[in-house]
């Protein structure tokens, strides 16, 4: 089968590989489609020591059971499967809290399993065994089934950040993230949905998004559109999903007193200290929450909340490409010229 290797930071080649085989108690799936996700475009910038090369990368992906192993009752060929990426140890106490993402023992796929840029993938026993393969119902399109893994990451941002419906929220960032972030908001019911972007032409796909504010951050003033929008009062939320210094500082300043603000994008390691007015968090009983990764309730939340039709993903995905061009989906992230890219293994539909 065709696949993308992941070499070392920025060698990725699409080569040949050997087909997987299924192990008892495990799946193997022929990929329908998997999105570049920003960890991808990392491996093909500058790496990541925690993925172990020769290495298929690719995570967020739709698709269709081929083989089930001895064992699997859940699952039957035909079946449409996607997966939440994170393979935790299932004993330590992390796990045991159910806080799977924090497990230090955990096994991303891509990672440590090969992953879905390629037109079949193995799932491991564990995966099975923790509950991180999650099937996806008719109603579901493939493309949108591929972005539950993303989205799951931006629900439980905001289950932490507390979102509830009628709340006014900012994101600052308008990148894949943030898009799905807004989307998400949105269905949830948020009452206002503004978002801050600097670069076309990421604003002009953002512009596309039924029922967004997009806030031009090059020559608008965000805190005043704030201002305006919330009554004076500043968001009930804010989201800060540009992976910037300058952002998460700033953040503050947008959020209303008892309000919340989520650094879903982490910093450069060891670049990563930033400089906070301690009175205004103090006085303004605000709750600055942290975000990372998410866990396989998050994902069959995100494919339930598709299958309710609350959902409007369709803006999401504005590229696609076949396996082969995959360096030139990744090029579209890098220059910021697309929301999701879409990977195709067996060819580019028309
Ligand atoms: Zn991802
Ligand atoms: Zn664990």
């Amino acid at each position: 089968m065709k696949a993308a290797v992941y070499y070392g930071p920025g060698d990725i080649r699409v080569e040949e590989r050997p087909d997987p085989k299924c192990e008892r108690g495990g799946l193997v799936a022929r990929v329908l489609c998997c999105a570049i996700c920003g960890t991808d475009l990392k491996l093909a910038t500058a790496g990541n020591p925690r993925c172990h090369p020769p290495r298929i990368i690719g995570h967020e992906m739709v698709g269709e059971i081929v083989h089930a192993g001895e064992d699997v009752r859940e699952f039957a060929p035909g079946d449409r499967i996607t997966l939440a990426t994170t393979v935790a140890c299932g004993e330590c106490p992390y796990c045991a809290r159910n806080l799977g993402n924090m497990c230090p023992n955990a096994k991303p796929i891509s990672y440590d399993y090969d992953g879905a840029f390629a037109e079949y993938l193995a799932v491991p026993p564990l995966a099975l065994a923790g509950g991180n393969v999650i099937s996806v119902p008719d109603s579901v399109d493939d493309e949108f089934a591929a972005l539950a893994e993303s989205l799951s990451c931006a629900i439980n941002a905001q289950e932490l950040a507390g979102l509830k419906p009628g709340d006014r929220m900012l994101i600052v960032g308008g990148g894949p993230l943030g898009a799905l972030h807004a989307v998400l908001a949105k269905a949830i019911g948020a009452a206002d949905v503004m978002i801050v972007q600097r670069s076309e032409p990421r604003l002009s796909l953002l512009r596309k998004i039924e029922g967004l504010t997009v806030i031009n951050g090059a020559n608008e003033d965000v805190s005043r559109v704030v201002s305006e929008r919330t009554s004076g009062l500043g968001a009930d939320v804010v989201i800060v999903c540009a992976p910037s210094r300058q952002a998460q500082e700033d953040s503050l300043q947008y959020a209303r007193k008892g309000g919340a603000i989520s650094l879903f994008a982490s910093l450069p390691k060891g670049d990563a200290d930033i400089t906070l007015d301690s009175r205004a968090i103090h006085y303004g009983e605000l709750r600055i929450v942290g975000a990372s990764d998410s866990r396989p309730e998050h994902v069959k939340k995100a494919i339930e909340l598709m299958a309710s039709g609350k959902l409007d993903l369709r803006a999401i995905v504005t590229h696609r490409v076949s396996l082969d061009d995959i360096h030139q989906g990744l090029e579209l992230m890098k220059n910021k010229q697309s929301l999701k890219v879409m990977v195709y293994p067996s060819g580019r539909p028309s």
